[in-house]
């Protein structure tokens, strides 16, 4: 027999602990699907040295601020996952894990069924909140199934100490690669690949600012912050430290992949070890799929954060489609209490 909820949440990251912090206090009857054995989502996945591009006073959650870091500085991969595992023990929300959510389907005009690998819990409504990491994007680059040698995604990137020595191209102009590239070329014989000039942002501009731009966005105001956006490169110490080092050079991509390199633009060949893509990720919205709510550019119209073809689907943490710099942390907090508010109104009279 299905259990029944208000509300059922897949996903249990930061995005979840920010719906589950505003849905405790509607009374709504909800539960949080994790198919994760820990806290902290994606986070748990990062690599060792990864550092966030704001303070922790810009990183926190709703509710308990994220503690700032003993210098005062950007808090590394080991002190967020700190941080959300405290937050969940402090919260204590609903959460089940691990549970594995396969599908979302209708039940019925009033419910969506949630099968998973702890059997099928019924909602009223849902909250997607899946986030990205276990749907790395990486180009479809000629020759890239030839490649003899070692290829990994950033998401599965953990330090150098493999690379040592080893000549290795890291491809990506965003974070990811530019902090990847920073500490492979203390070791390694890294080339940093990019389809344009890296875009650097000033050493005093980082998340903050970026924030307080998302933020003037949604008010309607001017803004007079820079035109710059989350993807563009925040000079976090390590990054620094490459660029003092004269280390952050990035070239053109290279035309296809051989079995032992790559071709360039001017037709050299190059032999190559080792391939880092660090070319971001795709929403993880396949669960999803059997409701037919995803359209020829993989996303989910929505409305705010409630799918168009779907109306009891809400989307929390992607990215900025589905609300302003939800997929950071700050960003998840503010756009789940607007969102928990329409969704609570939407189910006392569902249209
Ligand atoms: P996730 O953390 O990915 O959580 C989703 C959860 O859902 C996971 O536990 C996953 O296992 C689970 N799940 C997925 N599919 C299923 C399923 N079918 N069934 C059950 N469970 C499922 N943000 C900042 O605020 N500041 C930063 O400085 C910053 N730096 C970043 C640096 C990098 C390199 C990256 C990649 C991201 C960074 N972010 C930063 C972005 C952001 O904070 C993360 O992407 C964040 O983890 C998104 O949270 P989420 O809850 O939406 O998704």
């Amino acid at each position: 027999m299905a259990e029944q909820f208000d509300v059922v949440i897949v996903g249990g990251g930061q995005a979840a602990l920010a719906a589950s912090y505003f849905l405790r206090r509607t009374g709504l009857r909800y539960v949080i699907l994790d198919n994760g054995t820990q806290a902290g989502g994606a986070w748990v996945h990062g690599w060792d040295s990864l550092h966030l591009f704001s303070p922790a006073s810009y990183s926190s959650l709703p509710g308990w601020p994220m503690p700032d870091t003993p210098d005062g500085g950007y808090p590394t991969r080991d002190e967020v996952l700190d941080y959300l595992r405290r937050y969940e023990a402090r919260y204590a929300p609903p959460i089940r894990r691990p549970v594995m959510v396969e599908c979302v389907e209708r039940a019925n005009g009033k419910l969506l069924t949630v099968r998973t690998s702890a059997g099928d819990f019924l909602g009223r409504a849902v909250i997607g909140a899946t986030g990205t990491w276990s749907a790395p994007f990486v180009p479809d680059v000629a020759g890239r199934d030839l490649f003899g040698g070692t290829q990994l995604h950033s998401s599965h990137y953990r330090n150098a100490a493999p690379f040592a020595g080893r000549r290795v191209l890291v491809v990506g102009g965003g974070n990811s690669g530019a902090q990847i590239m920073a500490e492979l070329s203390l070791v390694a014989q890294a080339t940093w690949v990019t389809l344009h000039d890296p875009i650097f942002l000033p050493d005093d501009v980082d998340g903050r600012v970026l924030f307080e731009r998302a933020t003037a966005r949604v008010l309607g105001g001017p803004s007079a912050m820079p035109t710059s956006g989350f993807g563009d490169i925040v000079m976090v110490p390590p990054v620094r430290a490459a660029r003092e080092r004269g280390v952050l050079h990035a070239v053109r991509p290279f035309v296809r992949v051989t079995a032992t390199g790559v071709v360039w633009p001017d037709g050299r060949e190059e032999a190559i070890d080792r391939i880092i893509w660090c070319t971001g990720f795709r929403p993880a919205l396949g669960v999803f799929a059997s409701l037919d709510v995803i359209e020829p550019d993989d996303l989910i119209r929505v409305n705010g954060q409630q799918a168009v073809r779907e109306p009891r689907l809400w989307l929390l943490g992607y990215g900025s489609w589905c609300g302003p710099a939800s997929a950071t942390l700050l960003g998840a907090g503010r756009v789940a209490r607007s969102m928990v508010r329409q969704l609570a109104a939407w189910l006392a009279s569902p249209i």
